[in-house]
This record gives C-alpha cells, sequence and structure tokens, in this order.
C-alpha cells in the first residue's frame, strides 16, 4: 500500500477546488479526484457568473451567512490568484405595486443578512444607469459583481495544485470501504488509502454520499437553460438586470447578465429533469427565454443569440416543494466516519465557495490538529496574453515570443502563446473545452468555427495528444474516428 493520503476531495468543481486550495496551507497529504478527465465537467462551468449580494436567502441560513462572507471576500481573492471581476453592481426590476412590495421584503431580507448598499431607486435613477433596461423601479445591490466561473475555478485548482494537492483526473469514486481506520477508496482503476474524505460531488453528492455510508438525501436535478449573445450589445447591459423572483419555482428568474468578455447571458430557465447529465436545451424554453428576456431588456433579438447551453442545480427540494433547502455540510461519525458531506450545493455556491471551504476546514479542526504550513504561496498568476495590453507592451511580448504574434482565435484574439501556456502549467488542458475555457479560444462570435481545427492541430503538436484520443469534454466525447483521405 502507498503510503496514506491524509485527505481526498472527491470532485473538482468550484467547491472540490476551493477545498483543496484552503487544505494545502496546511501540513496535510490532499489528492483530488475527479471523474471527468479535465476541470469544468459539472455546474461550476454551467451558471450565470454572478458574486451574489445575499439578499436572496434565508437569514440564519448557511447560504445567506456564507454568500454574504463570500462576496467580500471575493475582491482580494480574485486579486491573489489574478481573476479578473467587476464590482458592477445589480437590478431587480419591478413593474407594479405587487413587485415594489417583494423588493421591500428582499431589501428588508438583505439588511438582515448584513448586505451592504442596498436601496430602492425610482424610474429616473434606474434610467440613468441602465438605459435599456425596462421597468419602473428597482432594487440595487452595489456589492454584486460578476466573475468568470472559469477562471475562478482554474485559479483555486492551480493554486491548490501549486501548493502540493495531486488531482486524479478521470478517476470517478465507484466504492468505498473501512480498512484499519482508513478508507479505501476506488477510483477509476486504482484504489487510494486516505485518512479523510470529502465529498464534494456536486450532482452526485447523494450517490457519493450513500457510497460513504451517508444515506437519506437525494439530489433533484433541475435545470437551467441559457442563451448566449453577441458582444455587440454589451454596451446597453452594464450591470446584471433581474425580475422580481417567484422563489417557489427554485430559481431567480430569467435574467441578463453580462460577461466579463461583453456577452449577456440570458436565463437560467427552471426546469425539473430526470438526469443529473442532461444538458439539453430545447426549443420552447429558448422561445421562453427571450419572450422574458424581452420584459426588461427590448432590445433583444434572436439573430444576437451565438449560443445556447444549459447547467443543472443540484437541489435539495423536489418539484413538490419547490424552493431552496439549506446547504448540507456535515460530519456524521455515526454513519460515515472522517467524511465531510457537502450536498445541495446550488447557487449561491460559486460566491460561496471560499467560506463553505473554510466551514470544512472548520468541521475538519474539530478533532484534527492542523498545523499551519510556512512555505504556502497564496498567489497565483494568470498567463500573460497579448489581448489584455496595450500596443507598446504587445510588441514588447511579440518581440520577446513570436508565438505571442500569431493569432488562433480571430473572435477573441488568442494567439498561439495563450494557448501553449493553457497547455502547460501546473494543471494543463487535456480536453477541448479543458483549452477552450483556460484560454477564451472559441468563446466569441464564431464559436470555434474557424478556430477549432487548429486547436486540434496545436493540441497534437504542442501536447502530444494524438486528435483520434482528443475529447471535446466528457469521456467518450472523441472528436474524429480517423482519416476520411489522405492529405
Ligand atoms: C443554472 C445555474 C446558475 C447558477 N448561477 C450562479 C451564480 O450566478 N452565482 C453563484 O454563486 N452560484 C451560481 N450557481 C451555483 C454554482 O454554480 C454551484 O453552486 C457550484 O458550481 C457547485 O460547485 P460544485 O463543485 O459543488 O459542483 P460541480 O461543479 O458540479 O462539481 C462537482 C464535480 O464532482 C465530480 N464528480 C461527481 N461524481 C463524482 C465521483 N463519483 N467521483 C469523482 N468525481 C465526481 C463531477 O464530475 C464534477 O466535476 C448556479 C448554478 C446553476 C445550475
Amino acid at each position: 500500500m502507498d503510503r496514506p493520503l491524509d485527505i481526498t476531495i472527491i470532485g473538482a468543481g468550484v467547491i472540490g477546488c476551493a477545498v483543496a486550495r484552503e487544505l494545502s496551507r496546511y501540513h496535510l497529504r490532499v489528492a483530488v479526484a475527479e471523474a471527468h478527465p479535465d476541470l469544468f465537467g459539472g455546474t461550476s462551468a454551467r451558471n450565470s457568473g454572478v458574486i451574489h449580494a445575499g439578499f436572496h436567502n434565508a437569514p440564519g441560513s448557511l447560504m445567506a451567512r456564507l454568500c454574504v462572507e463570500g462576496n467580500r471576500l471575493f475582491s482580494d481573492l480574485t486579486a491573489h490568484l489574478d481573476v479578473p471581476m467587476r464590482r458592477t453592481g445589480k437590478l431587480v426590476v419591478g413593474f407594479d405595486e405587487e413587485d415594489r412590495a417583494h423588493l421591500l421584503s428582499m431589501l428588508e431580507r438583505g439588511r438582515r443578512n448584513g448586505v451592504p448598499g442596498l436601496k430602492l431607486m425610482g424610474r429616473d435613477e434606474l434610467r440613468k444607469l441602465a438605459p435599456a433596461v425596462a421597468g419602473e423601479f428597482a432594487l440595487y445591490s452595489a456589492s454584486t459583481g460578476i466573475v468568470d466561473p472559469f477562471q475562478w475555478t482554474w485559479a483555486l485548482a492551480e493554486n491548490a495544485a501549486q501548493n502540493g494537492v495531486r488531482f486524479l483526473f478521470s478517476s470517478p469514486l465507484t466504492a468505498a470501504v473501512r480498512q484499519d481506520g482508513l478508507w479505501a477508496l476506488t477510483v477509476g482503476s486504482h484504489t487510494l488509502y486516505s485518512r479523510w474524505v470529502i465529498n464534494c460531488a456536486g450532482l452526485f453528492s447523494d450517490k457519493v454520499a450513500a457510497l460513504l455510508g451517508l444515506t437519506g438525501y437525494e439530489i433533484y436535478p433541475c435545470r437551467g437553460e441559457y442563451f448566449l449573445l453577441d458582444e455587440r450589445l454589451s454596451s446597453l447591459l452594464p450591470l446584471p438586470a433581474y425580475p422580481v423572483p417567484n422563489y417557489r419555482t427554485g430559481g431567480l428568474g430569467i435574467h441578463l447578465t453580462p460577461t466579463l468578455e461583453g456577452n449577456i447571458l440570458i436565463g437560467p430557465s427552471t426546469e425539473y429533469i430526470d438526469g443529473p447529465t442532461d444538458w439539453r436545451t430545447t426549443a420552447p424554453t429558448q422561445d421562453m427565454l427571450l419572450r422574458e428576456g424581452r420584459r426588461i431588456f427590448p432590445s433583444l433579438s434572436r439573430s444576437d443569440c451565438i449560443r445556447a447551453f444549459a447547467g443543472v442545480r443540484p437541489k435539495l427540494t423536489g418539484p413538490d416543494r419547490g424552493g431552496y433547502d439549506d446547504f448540507v455540510i456535515c460530519r456524521r461519525e455515526d454513519v460515515s466516519p472522517r467524511v465531510i458531506h457537502l450536498i445541495g450545493i446550488e447557487s449561491p455556491g460559486l460566491t460561496a465557495s471560499v467560506p463553505i471551504a473554510r466551514e470544512v476546514i472548520r468541521l475538519l479542526g474539530l478533532t484534527e490538529s492542523l498545523v499551519e504550513r510556512a512555505d504556502f504561496d497564496p498567489i497565483r498568476q494568470r498567463p500573460m496574453s497579448l489581448r489584455h495590453l496595450g500596443p507598446a507592451a504587445q510588441a514588447r511580448l511579440i518581440a520577446d515570443n513570436p508565438d505571442h504574434g500569431e493569432i488562433v482565435c480571430r473572435c477573441r484574439t488568442i494567439t498561439r502563446a495563450d494557448v501553449a501556456a493553457a497547455l502547460s502549467g501546473p494543471l494543463p488542458a487535456r480536453t477541448l473545452t479543458g483549452l477552450k475555457y483556460r484560454c477564451g479560444a472559441m468563446m466569441g462570435r464564431c464559436q470555434g468555427g474557424y478556430c477549432q481545427t487548429r486547436l486540434v492541430a496545436l493540441m497534437e503538436e504542442l501536447a502530444g495528444i494524438p486528435r483520434e484520443q482528443l475529447l471535446y469534454g466528457p469521456a467518450g466525447s472523441r472528436l474524429f474516428a480517423g482519416k476520411v483521405r489522405d492529405v
């Protein structure tokens, strides 16, 4: 038997990666076992990317506390990890007196949760702030922001890896037994021995909990479909604009969210489904998104939609009840010794990722003596990229390394050097979507129509991944079967 690990984290979504980074502060041997071949296999790559303020969540809940805390920490954390974010503020717009009553109760709930910078604004102020947004009045939240969820997850994972955490991809947990005071974990084709396990399996956290002895939880998958709009409209929406939500549905209503790259997201819908990985998009829901989106943002046109996609919420409340249950972050030594379970981490999980991870450390520290490492390095830098620089600095960069002057993705100005950087570093891209989310290629207007074949060739040339073996994303998503003709 190899020397046992101290801690094995199951799942490399934003929660598993945040837990990994927080654990890497201590003298511990930590590994992350992820079912997918790369990062970005689950919900963390399929959401709105909003840094929520915390006025939607029930006062006194873990969700409310960890969301407010996460929002507060985001500026410092993203500075340490070199992740772009923007405190845009947010509008929840109202049209009639019923909406006004709801907004007032949201304002009150926000105040009870300790959310700073909330106020009601009238029509004139609303028009001044966001002329293209409809509505008679709005609740304005100054502390809300936006972040690139891919960059955030990647940065947490990279910083954890930099600090010694091992990531094992294509390693689904399929069996777990207690053996001589350790967990023997079957992950993919090998067995890991570990003193502790942290269940961060997202949509499968109920199944992983059961493998580890804790039964009684059920995740109800609830799909949210989106449209992504072209950058053309970006100047019209400087901040996220939401309708008054009907919390019973279990979502926040069809909203419009700008992304840091200048796109606009419309969605997500709220639909309970059978399969946790049923990420299909459907024509009736897409029509509904446009209809609902136009209520708040009348300039919306279908021709600006460049992509449709869906995320799935790991809800603990089923369709009969709807609404929200609190995050479950628990230890149950009686049935599941030395395991910390994180179950039902739906929105605002992205915002709360680091406080959730710190809650895990707190539970672990109840019985483990955790010794901080003097050499923990909290700083991570993303690769230098031509598109973030002015002309003079660009010229210097290209003179230094001509690969910065070779544009691969025209829509986003992604260069060969950007691709090379995403294929190296502590956690290099291993799939085409892994590459896309790290370097930003294939994410512009043409969605890869121009650069996808070039990226495939670069993955072969720079990372040695033969095209016949290259995966688009999940296991089995091969892009090529073989040659049709010799060229
Ligand atoms: C439509 C939508 C919009 C959202 N918008 C926001 C927002 O704007 N702001 C916000 O704060 N939050 C938002 N959220 C919530 C946020 O995205 C989630 O809370 C967060 O991404 C959950 O992260 P996770 O790591 O728990 O899950 P995931 O990202 O799903 O990661 C779990 C990982 O576990 C792996 N796994 C599963 N089973 C196993 C196994 N047996 N062995 C090994 N690995 C396994 C999976 O492959 C996956 O990679 C939104 C969610 C949705 C669905």
